[in-house]
């Protein structure tokens, strides 16, 4: 099929399988669909768009066809992309087993692993934590201190982790763990999955400045984990981590660039502001309005190079670390923009679940952008190091 009519094709389908209310950017955060056994729709065209998705295998368009993704070229998977912002369709599912687990299972999973979870992950049935950080293992990940042990028939583990984004939603987790403390520090390490609601898992929320708690501490008290959910080879689970964290800092970094349909920041200014002379009056806001808005799209554009260079649906290695600072430096000045825009009313502050606290949370919200994932000073750690092969 030629890319023409591919692209034909794609409009056709989504012009009879895309609601017509799924064509809008989202009004709030709690439209975003994660799917999961207890996901609750906002409507059921959300549901009708992510199960029409999930059966082309669309919501992992570049995953091979037998674990239920796509089978799309890098070609065909940009232009999917090209023609659900041509309408302004809403990523139909929010996932951390897309962008995350999922990849690491392509790469590193067995046989067994891949035909469990994949095909749930792209029907959005499972959703999915991520067990990294602990209290004295953040920025310094290779310290975490969460025990596996060797049972005979299955492993036990104990220990706790810290900042679980969605712990409490989550229905699997997968987790970083010491399986071996004799070994060197990044030696003992291995990447598990289990299923949150076995026994001995347990979370505790988080509250934010921002008055929300996205995030849980969760513990492990002598919680089995299979002996067959093991991601790659025990004690190599280091590699695996580093390559989840490139695709998870890819994810990060390409939210810098906005999502389809939202509206530029030139015309949220102008429809807030009032235009003289078909200008914004103030000259100062509507440079770095312009600034930022040509810097985002050459971001945009580096990274579908980058993607373009890359081997179909590999990582981007540590060129991801560039895309993730520069996303979220970018994603922190848009805030920062956003509340010079709307002037007073930004700062108005009703509480943590009201529209009207929106920018406030969202201008905090970004500062985390800047965190999670690892931080925007590991990500120049690694450029000067991996890039530009400074001295350490
Ligand atoms: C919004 C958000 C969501 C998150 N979600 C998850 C999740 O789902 N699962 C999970 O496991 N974790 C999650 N995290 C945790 C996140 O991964 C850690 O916060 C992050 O890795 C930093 O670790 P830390 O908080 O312990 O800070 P620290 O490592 O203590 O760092 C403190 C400060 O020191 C700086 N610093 C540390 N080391 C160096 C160095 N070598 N060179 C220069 N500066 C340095 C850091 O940049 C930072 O400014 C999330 C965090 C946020 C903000």
């Amino acid at each position: 099929m030629t890319d023409k009519s591919f692209r034909l094709e794609v409009r056709d389908w989504l012009e009879n399988h895309c609601p017509q209310s799924m064509r809008s950017p989202f009004d709030s955060e709690a439209d975003l669909c994660w799917g999961g056994r207890n996901c609750e729709f906002k409507s059921e065209e959300q549901e009708t768009w992510l199960r029409n998705m999930a059966d082309k295998g669309w919501t992992a368009p570049t995953w091979p066809k037998e674990y239920g993704g796509g089978g799309l070229n890098r070609t065909e998977a940009k232009i999917l992309k090209e023609e659900l912002k041509r309408i302004n369709a809403r990523p139909a599912l929010y996932s951390f087993g897309i962008s995350m687990i999922g990849p690491a299972l392509l790469h590193y999973g067995s046989e067994e692993l891949k035909q469990q979870h994949l095909p749930r992950i792209v029907r959005g049935e499972i959703r999915w934590a991520q067990g990294y950080s602990e209290p004295n293992a953040g920025s310094d990940l290779a310290s975490l201190q969460a025990k596996l042990e060797d049972m005979g028939d299955h492993y036990q583990l104990n220990g706790s982790k810290t900042w679980t984004s969605y712990g409490d939603k989550g229905d699997w987790m997968f987790c970083l763990v010491r399986s071996d403390g004799e070994l060197p520090k990044h030696g003992g390490i291995s990447l598990v999955l289990f299923d949150m609601a076995t026994a001995g898992v347990s979370t505790r929320p988080i509250r934010l400045i921002s008055g929300k708690s996205p995030f849980t501490e969760t513990f492990f008290d002598n919680v089995r984990v299979e002996k067959n959910q093991v991601v790659g080879e025990l004690n190599s689970g280091w590699t695996v981590a580093k390559y989840l964290l490139t695709h998870e800092r890819e994810m990060i970094g390409s939210s810098g660039v906005g999502q389809a349909g939202e509206e530029l920041l030139g015309q949220t200014a102008s429809r807030i502001m009032g235009l003289e002379s078909g200008q914004l009056s103030n000259t100062m806001l509507r440079k770095d309005i312009a600034q930022l808005e040509i810097d985002i799209r050459a971001l945009d554009l580096t990274m579908e190079r980058a993607r373009d260079e890359a081997a179909a649906g590999a990582s981007l290695g540590a060129v991801s670390s560039m895309f993730k600072f520069y996303g979220t430096e970018y994603n922190m000045r848009k805030q920062n923009l956003l509340m010079s825009i709307n002037g007073m009313h930004a700062l108005e502050w009703v509480g943590a679940e009201s529209e009207e606290g929106r920018l406030p949370r969202l201008w905090l919200r970004s500062r985390g952008n800047s965190i999670e994932g690892g931080t925007s000073e590991i990500q120049l750690n690694i450029v000067a190091k991996r890039i530009l092969g400074l001295p350490g």
